[in-house]
């Protein structure tokens, strides 16, 4: 039977997203996908029809394949199309942590990097998540204090290591598309004492560029000339103001090769 969301109680709305509470179980809730679409922390606004549906089959797609490899998510399952059951947090880690293979996007602006250069072990950063502060990220000192100094500094460690591990998780995955995972935004709440992957992760969360060549050496100081970035199958073509519908079409060949990893070892 159809989940009927106008009877149930709404616990949050947010760009992408609605969360509704669960009438038959205190401890989840459900996360509905929306067809709108945000960038610049919410300053530009759009709904593509459609959109919901291939972002939460993105999402499904995802988090199956994390829960699959042993990685801590709060996703159950997906029990029609655009909602997702997932466990409810004790409470949420107001932070975006971002992890990066290959220099792109900000990191060219505030770090001086050349586009393309790789990281070998992936970067990570934590930023502060407050769109009127466009998300401020944390010096490294700092959090290495509160690692060190604080009650729950565990917490940090725990989401700095969990980045990175889910990074390599889902950049093998992409690999066997023949695509780079470039770099992607997690974020974190705490379950049972734990830090855990909470939120969406779907074509908005990461950059994907596809390989240029047949046999891309992709371990060098810059991949650049093996990636083909203008192949981009990401939130990027939206950034840069492509028209809605190679949005769209970009974010449902995603959701085409999402659909792969439940096939992957
Ligand atoms: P950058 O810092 O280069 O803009 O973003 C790094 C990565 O994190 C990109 O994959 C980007 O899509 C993702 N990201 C950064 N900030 C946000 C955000 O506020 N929302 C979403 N959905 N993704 C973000």
């Amino acid at each position: 039977m159809a989940l009927s969301f106008s009877q149930l109680k709404k616990i949050a709305e947010g760009k992408t997203k609605i969360i509704y509470e669960n009438p038959d179980d205190a401890g989840t809730v459900f996360m509905v996908f929306k067809d709108d679409i945000t960038a610049g922390d919410g300053v530009k606004h759009d709904i593509i029809q459609g959109k919901a549906l291939v972002d939460w089959q993105t999402n499904k797609d995802i988090f199956e394949y994390l829960n699959r490899k042993g990685v801590r998510t709060h996703y159950i399952e997906s029990p029609e199309e655009k909602v997702s059951l997932v466990r409810k947090l004790d409470f949420k880690i107001n932070l975006e942590v971002v992890s990066r293979r290959v220099a792109a996007g900000s990191i060219l602006k505030w770090g001086g990097e050349a586009e393309g250069k790789r990281y070998d072990p992936v970067i990570t950063q934590f930023h502060y998540k407050d769109d009127p502060l466009h998300d401020p990220m944390l010096d490294d000192t700092y959090i290495d204090y509160i690692i060190k100094a604080k009650k729950d500094g565990d917490m940090f460690a725990d989401m700095r290591s969990l980045n990175a591990t889910i990074f390599t998780v889902l950049e093998a995955a992409f690999a066997a598309f023949r695509i780079q995972l470039v770099d992607f935004k997690l974020e974190y709440g705490m379950i049972d004492g734990k830090a855990t992957v909470i939120d969406e992760i779907t074509g908005g969360s990461f950059r994907l560029w596809p390989y240029a060549k047949d046999n891309p050496d992709l371990n060098q100081a810059n991949v650049l000339s093996e990636l083909n970035p203008a192949g981009r199958l990401d939130k990027d073509t939206y950034r840069q103001g492509e028209a809605l519908d190679a949005v769209m079409n970009k974010f449902a060949q995603i959701a085409k090769i999402t659909s792969g990893f439940g096939e992957l070892p």
